[in-house]
């Protein structure tokens, strides 16, 4: 039996998603918030090859006139480099991140991607080189593979395999009824929350950006799956320049730079070590929880 179909009938196969109104690709923008206003510059260029360095100068932004969620933040990103934002819910981390594909526009500052201002570049080429993997898993009503290859609609099978491989997917996919080929999101088969992290995890692979953006991706999922998933999560952020959200103190603790965020702006910055030994600041509590709760259980 051959399961895959070939990228030409996948992009017709989209096209014909589109055309039914596109019911949860829309869904999928109003999880995002997507602010249709947002466009290309008339003269926006495309965002290619890029190193991945992400600078966040003096960024200052809210969602209304009346309050700032975020006011004037610095972050410097080296490419390749992982930082990771702890901090209570709240606190501003998820619109962060939000920023760099241009969800929502800054109200002052600058956010640049290798020197230069993501607002030069055209959406479609910023938001290709960064790959988001969040708690929400956006699963849309099509095959697994389908699934996959959102985002990179002239994936090769063989690619598809990979790509499912290294996310530790592979092995339930085939358990599938019908593999690759089997119906999932709306109305296919009902998948478990790490399965559907798994596929996510798999797209973002095959999609293979510079930048990659990790919104609390396991805190939903048990102890075991959520183990699974940290390691191909670990895999995929290599070489990466990663933003990383995490509820785990243990799974930032080997980030290049640790920004504890609360809503009063970035309260503590450095690497574990340094936190760690200050003897009065909020990550060691927060990191002492963690422990004694994990000593417990
Ligand atoms: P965190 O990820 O740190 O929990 P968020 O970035 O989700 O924090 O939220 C920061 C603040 O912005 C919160 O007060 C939240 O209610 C508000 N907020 C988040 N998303 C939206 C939105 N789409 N529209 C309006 N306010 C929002
Ligand atoms: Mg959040």
């Amino acid at each position: 039996v051959r399961l895959f179909i070939k990228p030409l009938e996948r992009l017709v196969r989209f096209n014909e998603q589109f055309q039914k109104g596109m019911a949860g690709f829309r869904r999928f923008n109003e999880l995002l918030n997507i602010d249709p206003e947002i466009q290309d510059k008339p003269d926006a260029k495309e965002l290619e090859d890029i190193t991945g360095q992400i600078y966040y100068n003096d960024v200052t932004f809210g969602y209304d006139h009346h309050s700032k969620v975020l006011s004037d933040i610095d972050i410097e990103i080296d490419a390749g480099q992982t930082v990771a934002f702890v901090g209570p819910s709240g606190a501003g981390k998820s619109t962060l991140c939000r920023l760099l594909p241009r969800f929502y526009e800054i109200d002052s500052g600058e956010i640049l991607i290798d020197g230069e201002s993501i607002e030069n570049f055209t959406l479609n080429s910023l938001r290709g080189n960064i790959g988001t993997v969040q708690q929400d898993v956006f699963l849309f009503n099509g095959t697994v593979e389908d699934n996959i290859a959102y985002g990179s609609l002239d994936a090769k099978e063989e690619e598809i395999i990979a790509a499912a491989k290294k996310a530790n997917a592979h092995q339930f996919i085939l358990d599938l009824e019908n593999g690759y080929n089997t119906n999932i999101g709306e109305r296919g088969v009902k998948l478990s929350g790490g399965q559907k992290q798994r596929i996510s995890i798999a797209r973002t692979f095959l999609k293979d950006p510079a930048i990659l953006i990790l919104d609390e991706a396991t805190s939903s999922l048990d102890n075991k799956s959520e183990k699974i998933i940290q390691e191909s999560l670990r895999r995929l952020a290599e070489d990466r320049t990663t933003l990383v959200i995490a509820h785990r103190l243990s799974t930032v603790k080997n980030a290049d730079e640790i920004i504890v965020l609360t809503e009063d702006g970035i309260a503590e910055r450095g690497c574990h070590e340094k936190l760690i030994q200050q003897s009065d600041s909020m990550y060691k509590q927060l990191y002492q929880r963690e422990f004694s709760e994990q000593l417990v259980s």
